[in-house]
């Protein structure tokens, strides 16, 4: 089965949905085709000379980045500058390039709470809560012996999940009837008379987002020519996303400590820090990137450190007049942990659907910062 671009959009956007970026963001697919053939998926922090490159050599044809490597509007696309060179050399390519950006920061499972688990934090939740998933309610009249098989395709399609609970439906059995007029092709009974047929009721829950994907696969495994179907909207608390996280450390350490951990589990040189060394360190609140924003949430929470990147020294100061302590671990460094992560997310999403692709990593090191 040749894996499409649209496929691994649908399983990219299954993880971090598209409606969740915010609103100066620009995600999706960049450049390409969602008809395209994907034979090989590269996954970076984002999209430079050496990673198109290394992905080129790789084999790779799809290039799933953090960073959008469209961001602000291209006005000319002159291949005597990095972003024009990128388009021609990727377009000769025949490459596909598709950006997760902000989505994948607030998603649940995203850049967020990879870096907290990186650090490894406990019981981690939203450090600052941006709105809930919708959820929608659909029920389908299937002939009996085929509620499995529907069942299955929504299921697939993302339906039917709650919590840690997946195929969630309920089914109650009664009595479909329908008179097959002049033209149908009807899968039980006859032109002009009027049939009674054994149906279930077959009904589950499914993310407003996913509607499109679990309707079309309802659809497909579907005996009949025309489906009877409902879509309710709930009222139901979905998923929640939103920006950083905060967790706890097993046990307190030292702010000083807690740098020497960073480094090591994030695999860098060096941090910035502001706070006192000796500082106890517990309650931690994390955002990848440029977490500024977030230093009066974190306060707010009682979070003892921020650790995120690109902070500005009135930002430092604010966090230490809070009594927050702040580790600059630097912008790549707290967001590349996403990469390996993704990796091992579409490896497990393409076997799940029956695609053998290979998902490879970059290794180009994104670190900007040296100390001489
Ligand atoms: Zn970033």
């Amino acid at each position: 089965m040749q894996l499409k671009v649209q496929t691994v959009i649908d399983i990219l956007e299954k993880l971090a949905p598209k409606s969740l970026a915010l609103e100066w963001d620009n995600v999706g697919l960049q450049l390409g085709s969602p008809t395209g053939n994907v034979n090989k998926i590269y996954v970076a922090l984002e999209i430079t000379e050496a990673a198109l490159n290394e992905a080129i050599e790789a084999g790779a044809n799809f290039i799933a980045t953090h960073h959008p490597f469209l961001f602000k509007p291209l006005k000319a696309v002159r291949t005597d500058e990095m972003r024009g060179r990128i388009i021609q050399q990727a377009l000769n390519a025949g490459l596909h390039i598709y950006a997760a950006h902000t989505n994948l920061d607030l998603a649940d499972g995203g850049v967020n709470d990879a870096l907290a688990a990186r650090i490894g934090l406990q019981e981690t939740e939203i450090l600052q809560p941006a709105g809930e998933e919708k959820l929608e309610k659909i029920v389908v009249f299937v002939p009996r012996g085929y509620e499995d098989k529907v069942l299955s395709a929504m299921a697939a399609a993302g339906a039917g999940w709650i919590g840690k609970y997946s195929h969630c439906s309920f089914q109650a059995p009664g009595t479909g009837t329908f008179l097959p007029q002049e033209g149908a092709k009807p899968f039980l009974g006859e032109i002009g008379q009027l049939e009674k047929a054994e149906e279930v009721r077959l009904e589950t829950i499914m993310p407003a987002e996913l509607r499109k994907g679990v309707v079309q696969a309802m659809l497909e495994s579907h005996p009949y020519e025309e489906v009877a179907y409902d879509i309710y909207p709930l009222l139901n608390n979905g998923r929640p996303y939103g920006l950083g996280r905060l967790g706890r450390l097993p046990a307190p350490v030292t702010l000083a400590e807690f740098c020497r951990r960073i480094k090591k589990s994030l695999d860098i040189p060096f941090v910035r820090a502001a706070g006192d060394a000796g500082k106890t360190v517990k309650k931690v609140a994390v955002c990848g990137g440029a977490g500024s924003d977030l230093i009066k949430s974190a306060i707010f929470a009682g979070a003892d450190v921020l650790v995120t990147g690109d902070l500005k020294y009135h930002e430092a100061q604010e966090a230490s007049n809070g009594g927050l302590a702040v580790v600059d671990a630097g912008h790549d460094a707290t967001e590349r942990i996403i990469v390996p992560v993704l990796c091992e997310y579409l490896r497990k999403q393409l076997q799940l659907s029956g695609y053998q692709t290979e998902v490879v990593a970059s290794t180009i090191e994104t670190n900007i910062w040296r100390v001489y």
